[in-house]
């Protein structure tokens, strides 16, 4: 059998290299030129006004609630607390009534750990590194990554189930693990960064949670019909 029909399953190091890697590279440079009407341009207050503060309280609160409803309450609270200073310094029950409208009240005493870290250990400023920012209490792998990537253009591609599932469709590389991904699919992630040839952060997070979405993908919006193998496999079906 000809390597390019292999299953999924059966592929080598090898093919990934020569077979699948061309493929992510593609697409990733297809993402960044094409306009894609369809998407909405969902202009959130954080990518509006784009600073590392407001990239981490965005990132904090985005956590557990979904972002149409931070969107609403976002710039109240910036207000509130418009900086790292600001926010350590303030009384717990005022930040909790802050956050009451999100439903984080319990996040509270975190998002405070948090701001008298970066306070005490970075001077107020938010770190751009994703070493850094794993140190910062509360702050997992993909908030550090979208802070990171968002707040100082870092190349890392975010590990975001959305994303990993994109490329499992693009390249019918299974997703092992329904969050995770496979090794595979992370190791292909570099692949899709602005910094090489791919799309923004942005631009990608969207593509994959509107148009490549997680049930349903919008395949008849989508510029990469003819180089993805979902997409194949449809048509032929
Ligand atoms: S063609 Fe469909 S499955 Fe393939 S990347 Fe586009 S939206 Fe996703």
């Amino acid at each position: 059998m000809p390597s390019d029909q292999l299953a999924p399953q059966e592929w080598r190091e090898e093919d990934i290299r020569t077979l699948v890697e061309p493929i992510v590279v593609a697409a990733a440079r297809q993402l960044r030129e094409a306009k894609l009407p369809d998407l909405q341009q969902e202009a959130f207050p954080w990518r509006v006004e784009r600073t590392p503060y407001r990239l981490f309280l965005a990132e904090f609160l985005l956590v557990r609630t979904r972002s149409d409803i931070v969107a609403r309450q976002f710039e109240g609270i910036v207000a509130q607390f418009p900086d790292v200073s600001q926010l350590a310094a303030a009384p717990e029950n005022a930040l909790a009534a802050a956050l009451e409208p999100l439903g984080l009240r319990k996040r509270v005493p975190l998002l405070s750990r948090a701001a008298h870290y970066i306070l005490e250990h970075h001077a107020g400023q938010v770190p751009g590194s994703i070493e850094e920012l794993l140190k910062v209490p509360g702050i997992g792998s993909y908030t550090a990554a979208a802070i990171a990537a968002f707040g100082y253009d870092g190349y890392e591609v975010l590990a975001d189930v959305n994303i990993l599932r994109f490329v499992s469709r693009l390249t019918s590389l299974p997703m092992n693990h329904p969050t995770k991904g496979s090794d595979q699919l992370r190791c292909l992630l570099p692949l899709l960064s602005q910094g090489q040839v791919g799309p923004s952060p942005e631009k990608l997070l969207d593509f994959c949670r509107l148009i490549c979405r997680p049930r349903r993908p919008r395949c008849e919006a989508c510029p990469l019909q003819d180089s993805c193998r979902y997409f194949a496999r449809l048509r032929s079906a």
